[in-house]
């Protein structure tokens, strides 16, 4: 989370007084209407579809896609567990692919890990930071498969000049607690594709069997779920998207800062990214020649005040994925993708990715990295270098 104001509060407050707070009463336009239409123009894309969180639409992009049993989707080794679970969800087993320096897909990789089951690829932009998005796609389109874009922590990133979820099939925003822009939960799917939009429409609103508030769809009905957003939500969310382009201000000025006071004497090296302009600035990221400079680096961070991940140990790190580890696809054994396939997901699966991310440490670009604390910071982390040179 980065900013609530006094905006949001009159936003909800309007919304309740207003006394329709599910979306799909009939009537003049909502909440939800207006914010997938404020969406869609800001980031230059056909069609949004605003959904109860990031992983509801990861779900139903895959479904969209017409993935399910027998299908394989390709995901990064370094990324949320969500991306996992979405393919599980619809019945498809999640393949590990390699990430290279940038901590996004490497596209070498995803070459060798392309099988004849694959349907899908996830591309994430980790941190805010861009996939390597047109090599990604020429494999994708060479070897026929979906390119689903998980943006979830990079609202108002950009690739090349394009919006970050607007690059693929499909792209996928979160309004998680912890993302760029937020309502406590929420998700979007990103398309220009109609098709693939009216199918996770349907997905995510199986009540909508009667063809009400989907009655102008080319696609026919099948059985969906119930992943709706309410207008409270929306409501926060049209002022977050407000705020957008000042809190991603914030970020890069608060990163060039923070660069520039670790650039000074210092031993790390900053990781490379796809996109310098477009990456959304919440994170500066350094790679290190040992897991031990790494670790005092988050040691220093928290010793003064600031938030650091070393994603070694973090839960984005795959290792610590236990449905995949315990290879437990779903409760059900029938529903349970695992039951068709001999992979295993372990420190064999991916060891590239496992050595880079012993080696990196990321340092958050919130309010915390300046002034004072910044400086106790940088302090620390020459200390600890004196320290491990004597
Ligand atoms: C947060 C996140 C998700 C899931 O979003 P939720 O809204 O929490 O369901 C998926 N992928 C990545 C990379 C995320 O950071």
């Amino acid at each position: 989370m980065y900013e609530f104001g006094q905006a949001e509060i009159d936003a909800v407050v309007r919304t309740l007084q207003r006394k329709k707070l599910f979306r799909y009463l009939e009537g003049e336009k909502g909440e939800a209407d207006q914010f997938e239409e404020e969406c869609s123009h800001k980031f230059e894309v056909a069609h949004t579809l605003l959904v109860s969180s990031g992983t509801a639409g990861l779900i139903c992009g895959l479904a969209a896609m017409g993935i399910g049993p027998g299908d394989e989707v390709i995901i990064p080794g370094y990324t949320y567990v969500a991306t996992a679970l979405a393919p599980l969800a619809v019945g498809a087993v999640p393949v590990l692919c390699e990430i290279n320096d940038s901590l996004t897909l490497d596209p070498a990789a995803l070459e060798q890990t392309i099988g004849p089951k694959t349907r899908a690829v996830i591309p994430v932009h980790m941190h805010g930071f861009p996939c390597d998005m047109q090599a990604i796609s020429a494999i994708a389109k060479h070897h026929q498969i979906f390119v689903l874009e998980d943006a979830c922590q990079a609202i108002g990133g950009k690739y090349q000049g394009k919006c970050l979820g607007t690059l693929g099939d499909m792209g996928i925003f979160s309004f998680h607690q912890n993302k760029i822009l937020t309502a406590g939960e929420g998700g979007a799917i990103l398309t220009n594709n109609r098709t693939l939009y009216e199918r996770a429409f349907i997905q995510h609103d199986g009540t909508c069997d009667d063809g009400s508030c989907c009655r102008d769809f080319a696609e026919p009905l099948f059985a969906g779920w119930a992943f709706r957003a309410s207008e409270l939500s929306a409501a926060i969310l049209r002022v977050q998207l407000r705020r957008l382009d000042a809190i991603l201000e914030d970020f890069a000025a608060t990163k060039a800062r923070v660069t520039d006071r670790l650039s000074h004497g210092s031993c790390d090296t900053p990781i490379p990214c796809y996109d310098p302009d477009g990456e959304c600035g919440t994170h500066a990221a350094y790679q290190f020649a040992t897991p031990a400079e790494a670790q005092a680096f988050c040691q220093c961070a928290s010793r003064t005040g600031l938030y650091a991940v070393h994603p070694g140990t973090s839960k984005y790190n795959y290792i610590y994925w236990n449905v995949l580890s315990l290879r437990r696809g779903a409760l059900h054994p029938l529903r349970d993708p695992f039951r068709n396939t001999e992979r295993t997901y372990d420190h064999t699966t991916c060891p590239r990715t496992l050595d880079l991310l012993s080696r990196t440490a990321l340092l958050a670009c919130t309010w915390h990295a300046q002034g004072e604390a910044l400086e106790k910071f940088v302090e620390c982390l020459a200390q600890a270098r004196q320290e491990a040179h004597v």
